[in-house]
Parts: structure tokens; C-alpha cells; sequence
């Protein structure tokens, strides 16, 4: 199937009890100055083109970010942090992400992440990383042709992310690469990949929360320097 299907198969997902009670009860509470909202309070897709070369690994959506707009990174400071740099590297149509119709294209660019629902304290279980990493996966495999280069925002992204590229047809090093911001790993086609799979660039990069840009671990030139090194890689 494609890249859409994906996507709208993904919102009707209600595998995770907890998440999905999480998620919906954030629409019915809401934060005082979203009172006017009606939450979108479902699944988050991916988003950004389905032929993307780089493709950015997040963690999950919040509650009153991504769970209220209904688009990843959308109306919330992590998204404003990441768009930011995305358009100063050239890869966003516009500097800032407010709601899902506010016109933002990525250039290139796919936002995804291993958790599709919003959870409590922006944490998952491992066993919800476990139950949500086959969408991962498939989005993976579907986006396999033109992949060109992975950056993962955070440690719990690039655990949850090497299992699913291993699954997709990447050779994932044992011990695992350990995350690290920075780093960059190239993974080699699984010897039962198809012929046609390149090696693929991974870079891992602090999470664009506000724990780490608010207190300079994460600068936005640090952002703009793994997005601009991986849009490199990519070809773009
Ligand atoms: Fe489904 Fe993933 Fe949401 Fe769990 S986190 S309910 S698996 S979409």
C-alpha cells in the first residue's frame, strides 16, 4: 500500500489503552488557552512528502501540541524550535508550524515517530514503543526507494528506531551504536535486502524538547548542523 494509506490505516489505531485514554482525555480537559480547540485527539501521522530523502525521527506527539493540531511538531515550541531550523538549512517552505492548515510544506523532509499517540509526561512504556514500532516499520519499507539519510531526535527514538530499520532491511551492528548527539552511523543493506537498498546514514541529535533547548544543550545552530549534515548525505 502507499505512504496515504499508511497514514489514514494509522489514525484508527487504538492499540494502546492508556495512550488512547491519555490522548482523548487531553481533548476533554484542554489547557486554558486552547479552550476553543477542538482536539484532534487521535493517532498522529507522519508528515511531509512521501518520497522524502531525509526522514526525522521524533519521539511521540504532545498532548497539546501535536495531539490538538493533529500534525507532528504542529503547535507546540519543539515543533517551533525544528521548523525554525529546517527552513534555515532550506528545508521547510516556511519558519513556523501553527496548525495543520497553516500551509507549511517540509522540502524533502518526513517527520515521523515511534509512538503515534500522545502519553502521559511524554513518556511511553517500552511496551507501547514495542506495540506502535509495526506502523514504523511499514512507513520504513514504504519510503525505502528514495530514503536517504535518518536524524533521530533523542534516545528513546534511536531505540526504537534501529530494531524497525533492522526489520526494513538495514544491517544494524551488535552491540547497538549507542545514541549520542552527533553521532553518525551508516548502515549496510541486510544481505536479504532487496539489491537496490543503499547503506543508510544515521544521525542522532538531542530532542528539540524544551528540557534541552531552553537550557543550550541543544543549540539551534547544533540542530541546524545534524539537519544540514544529513540533508547532505541525502543528496539534497
Ligand atoms: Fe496505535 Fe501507536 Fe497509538 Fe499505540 S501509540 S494506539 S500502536 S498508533
Amino acid at each position: 500500500r502507499t505512504v496515504a494509506e499508511l497514514d489514514d490505516a494509522l489514525t484508527h489505531c487504538r492499540a494502546c489503552p492508556r495512550l488512547v485514554e491519555w490522548r482523548e482525555e487531553a481533548a476533554r480537559v484542554k489547557r486554558a488557552s486552547f479552550a476553543d480547540w477542538d482536539y484532534w485527539a487521535r493517532p498522529v501521522t507522519g508528515f511531509g512528502p512521501a518520497d522524502a530523502r531525509v526522514l526525522v525521527v521524533g519521539l511521540a506527539p504532545a498532548a497539546h501540541g501535536g495531539n490538538r493540531t493533529g500534525r507532528m511538531f504542529t503547535g507546540d515550541r519543539s515543533g517551533d524550535v525544528l521548523v525554525r531550523a529546517l527552513h534555515d538549512v532550506g528545508l521547510a517552505s516556511q519558519a513556523t508550524s501553527v496548525t495543520r492548515d497553516d500551509g507549511l510544506e517540509l522540502l524533502g523532509v518526513r517527520f515521523t515517530a515511534p509512538v503515534h499517540c500522545a502519553p502521559p509526561a511524554n513518556k511511553p512504556t517500552p511496551q507501547e514503543r514495542d506495540t506502535c514500532r509495526p506502523w514504523l516499520e511499514r512507513e520504513l519499507r514504504l519510503m525505502r526507494p528514495t530514503l536517504g539519510s535518518v536524524v533521530v531526535l533523542g534516545a528513546f527514538g534511536w531505540q526504537a528506531l534501529l530494531p524497525a530499520l533492522a526489520a526494513a532491511g538495514w544491517s544494524v551492528p551488535r552491540p547497538r551504536p549507542v545514541f549520542g548527539h552527533g553521532v553518525r552511523v551508516d548502515l549496510a543493506p541486510a544481505a536479504s535486502a532487496p539489491a537496490a537498498l543503499r547503506a543508510l546514514p544515521v544521525f542522532g541529535c538531542y530532542h528539540v524538547s524544551q528540557q534541552n533547548t531552553f537550557t543550550g544543550r541543544l543549540t539551534p545552530a547544533m540542530l541546524r548542523g545534524v539537519l544540514a549534515e544529513a540533508a547532505h548525505a541525502a543528496g539534497l
